[in-house]
């Protein structure tokens, strides 16, 4: 039997052990985490999580007793630090070393770090684990002042959040709109105005110098022009690196991610990579790329666990994503990088509509906000070459299956 190593204990972790037991295979498998909890969900972290609405055990990809039932050896609050490619083993901080015959690199990703001065003090946070949400929920109380700095949709998730808990937000964005790096201007702009609507400051083209303390505290952001605006909490959300550097130090061929093939493959065929830290292939796009989505996580690790069982590897999803913002569920389809149009279809002032993205009349991708009928149709068109009638789209009144048809 085939000795199977994990590293990493997040959801595409966690997701491949479900799947290597459902898969059959009954070997030893040991994950390793350096996190304190077993494989957790992120997405409710900056949402239902934060606001108190949702119980920490809803966050687990299962509960505590399955790793025990299904043979799974737990290493938590444990790193590893060294790969050993012609050994075939994994050497952890304590000197433990880890033989394998598989192993799957599911190290996920990291918050930048912003460089600039006072970013070490108390009250300057980012929003990534569940020990930074804990920490950061008891400070977040009505009141209290927070700036988000960087527009992506974590720290507009939070700030989301923070207003329904009475909190006094800005948001600074150094781009001269929101989620400038993900989105389109005109979902950009939606988003802008929704926050805003509900009170928060939102601040484009912010050029924000550092941040300020009293006795090692946090008290205020410093701007390039002087102003230092007044802050109990930061959350710094500029983006995520990827953990590749156990992979790179190893020789494996890393470009924004470790690089795999169609199977999750590294360019060693006995390593897989899977989740935020791998350059998967993306079959609808015909292209490579790092996703940084709940549904590249479950849809890597599955495509790993079918290769190391011999098994076909299962249907691809389009790439997808959602994200919560006060009354809002925005779904997205596909990748939009590239279009020449974006058609908008139903009501942005009732907060009901979707935007279909087009590239020479080619359907390319889709973002929905509250209209997930549209984005389930949209998902399936995805990679097919679907070309689209853009005056025919914007009729509300027209029926999307005939369109399609
Ligand atoms: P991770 O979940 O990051 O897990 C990797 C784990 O490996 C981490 O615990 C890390 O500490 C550990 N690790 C790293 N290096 C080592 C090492 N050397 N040794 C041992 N352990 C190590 N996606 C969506 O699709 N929709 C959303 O709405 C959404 N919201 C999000 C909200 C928040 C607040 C965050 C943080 C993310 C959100 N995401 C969302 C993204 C999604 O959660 C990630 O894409 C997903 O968690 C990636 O899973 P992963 O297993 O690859 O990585």
């Amino acid at each position: 039997e085939q000795k199977i190593v994990i590293l990493g204990a997040g959801q595409a972790a966690g997701t491949a052990v479900v799947t290597l037991r459902q898969m059959g295979h009954e070997g030893p498998i040991t994950l390793v985490g350096d996190e304190a909890a077993p494989p957790y969900q992120r997405p409710p972290l900056s949402k239902a999580y934060f606001k108190g609405e949702l119980p920490e055990a809803r966050l687990y990809v299962k509960p505590a007793g399955f790793y025990d039932e299904k043979n799974v050896t737990l290493k938590l609050g444990q790193r590893a630090v060294s790969l050993d490619r012609t050994g075939k083993a994994v050497t952890l901080e304590s000197g433990e070393v880890l033989p394998y015959d598989k192993l799957i690199i599911a190290t996920g990703s990291r918050p930048r770090v912003i460089p600039v001065a006072g970013a070490d003090l108390d009250g300057v946070m980012v929003l990534r684990t569940l020990e930074d949400v804990d920490k950061l929920q008891p400070l977040a109380t009505r009141g209290k002042r927070l700036v988000v700095v960087g527009a992506g949709y974590i720290g507009l998730e939070a700030a989301a959040v923070a207003r329904q808990l009475g909190l006094e937000v800005t948001v600074l964005e150094a781009m001269d709109r929101v989620l400038a790096r993900v989105t389109s201007p005109v979902i950009s702009e939606f988003y802008q105005e929704a926050h805003r609507s509900a009170g928060v400051d939102v601040r484009l083209n912010a050029r924000m110098k550092g941040f300020v303390g009293e006795g090692g505290h946090l008290t205020g952001v410093e701007m390039e022009d002087g102003e230092v605006i007044p802050a109990d909490i930061v959350l710094v959300g500029i983006g995520i690196l990827p953990n590749q550097e156990l992979a790179e130090e190893a020789g494996l061929t890393c470009e924004n991610g470790i690089n795999t093939d169609a199977q999750a493959r590294t360019s060693d065929p006995d390593i897989y990579a899977i989740g935020d830290c791998a350059n998967r292939v993306i079959v609808q796009y015909g292209h490579r790329g790092r996703l940084e989505s709940v549904h590249n996580a479950i849809e890597t690790a599955k495509i790993a666990a079918a290769s190391i069982c011999g098994k076909p590897a299962p249907a691809l999803d389009a790439p997808w994503f959602w994200s919560d913002q006060y009354d809002m569920k925005l779904q997205t389809a596909g990748l939009l990088a590239g279009f020449d149009r974006a058609v908008v279809r139903g009501d942005m002032s009732a907060r009901k509509f979707s935007v279909w993205y087009l590239r020479d009349g080619e359907f390319l991708a889709l973002d929905a906000v509250n209209m997930p009928g549209e984005f389930m149709a949209a998902k399936r068109l995805v990679g097919k070459g679907v070309r689209l009638d853009a005056e025919a789209l914007k009729d509300p009144s027209s029926d999307l299956k005939l369109m399609i048809a």
